[in-house]
């Protein structure tokens, strides 16, 4: 495959050069999540290879377990600062701490960016209060989220109490994450700056009557990072695209299935034909269901790829890229 000096296509050892920014797939799996719960509680003859063999390896070689999509930019600042920047909180978000940050040693969230309001985006949002700092009256600095409008709306009603400026008369104080909401419009002419990196949105189809946000970041390597798509607006297609503003460095991209298609995903025939529309330099898929068994699929692309010319490979929970943003 092509080696690129701007992103290493080789994953760091536990090895962490502390003056580089860095990606780091904190989930890579569809809403319920690999192992499948019904493939370990029910079975099948022969039982679902995949899903067992995702319990039965220690987390940094079990590739085929996978958490909600979610994605952790290390992002190293000209200083040497770092700042960590955490796109979406899924249902699985504390396991994914436990798991990446303690491997990874990520420090703290400096602020977060919501793709959407599904559960599998941001259901994890109540804990959140475990990487903030302790403070029994809730006195601390809270942590911005990014986010649009409509998925504001909708959280305000799952969690009312993260959203609630001032406590009722007689309430008493309980401690919950502290939170500073901050709407982003869903154009792509729109850019905002988290934790001083600038996020372009990109609006996606997730379903014919929703509207997901990608995310277009960095100035060295453009990368753009695509959760949950059923269709691109030609506009967004246009600002990602090799003939129309430029090469993306790397796409990092939803598959949901093998074969077929979804109303609501892409399956991995419009996910490939979207990547050699696209054209990047480098693609990395996520979002997969079971059916993916990370290490044959990675074979099967890794023919793709040079059959195509473009590198595409799955993606895996705790997988770190060093990138230069
Ligand atoms: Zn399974
Ligand atoms: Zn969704």
């Amino acid at each position: 495959m092509e080696n690129n000096d701007l992103i290493s296509v080789e994953e760091e050892n536990g090895v962490v050069d502390v003056s580089r920014s860095a990606l780091i797939f904190l989930g890579t799996g569809c809403s319920s999540a690999v192992p499948n719960a019904m493939c370990l509680i029910q079975p099948s003859d022969p039982p679902c290879h995949v899903c067992f063999q995702a319990m039965s390896l220690p987390p940094e070689r079990s590739h085929n377990y996978r958490c909600n999509t979610s994605l952790l930019i290390d992002y190293c600042q000209s200083d040497g600062k770092h700042h960590y920047i955490l796109i979406d909180v899924g249902k699985n978000f504390r396991e994914q701490v436990l798991r990446w940050f303690t491997y990874h040693k990520i420090p703290q969230v400096d602020s977060i960016i919501l793709t959407h309001e599904h559960a599998d985006a941001v259901l994890g949002l109540d804990d959140i209060r475990a990487v903030q700092p302790y403070s029994a009256t809730n006195d601390i600095d809270p942590t911005p989220v990014y986010l649009a409008q409509y998925a504001m709306e909708s959280i305000s009603m799952k969690f009312p109490y993260l959203v609630q400026k001032k406590l009722k008369e007689g309430q008493e104080v309980r401690r919950v994450a502290q939170i500073d909401w901050k709407i982003i419009e869903e154009q792509h002419d729109k850019p905002f700056v988290a934790s001083g990196l600038k996020f372009i949105p990109l609006p996606v189809m997730h379903g014919e009557d929703y509207i997901s946000l990608g995310f277009l970041f960095g100035e060295t390597c453009r990368v753009a990072y695509i959760s949950d798509v059923s269709r691109f607006p030609s506009s967004t297609e246009y600002v990602i695209s090799k003939t129309g503003a430029g090469q993306l460095d790397l796409l990092i991209l939803d598959t949901l299935y093998k074969k077929g298609s979804h109303n609501t995903h892409f399956c991995l025939p419009q996910t490939l034909d979207a990547v050699k529309r696209l054209c990047p330099k480098r693609a990395l898929l996520i979002g997969m269901t079971h059916e993916f068994d990370h290490d044959k699929d990675n074979e099967f692309l890794a023919e793709w790829s040079t059959r195509e010319g473009i590198p595409v490979q799955l993606a895996h929970d705790g997988l770190k890229i060093p990138i230069d943003l």
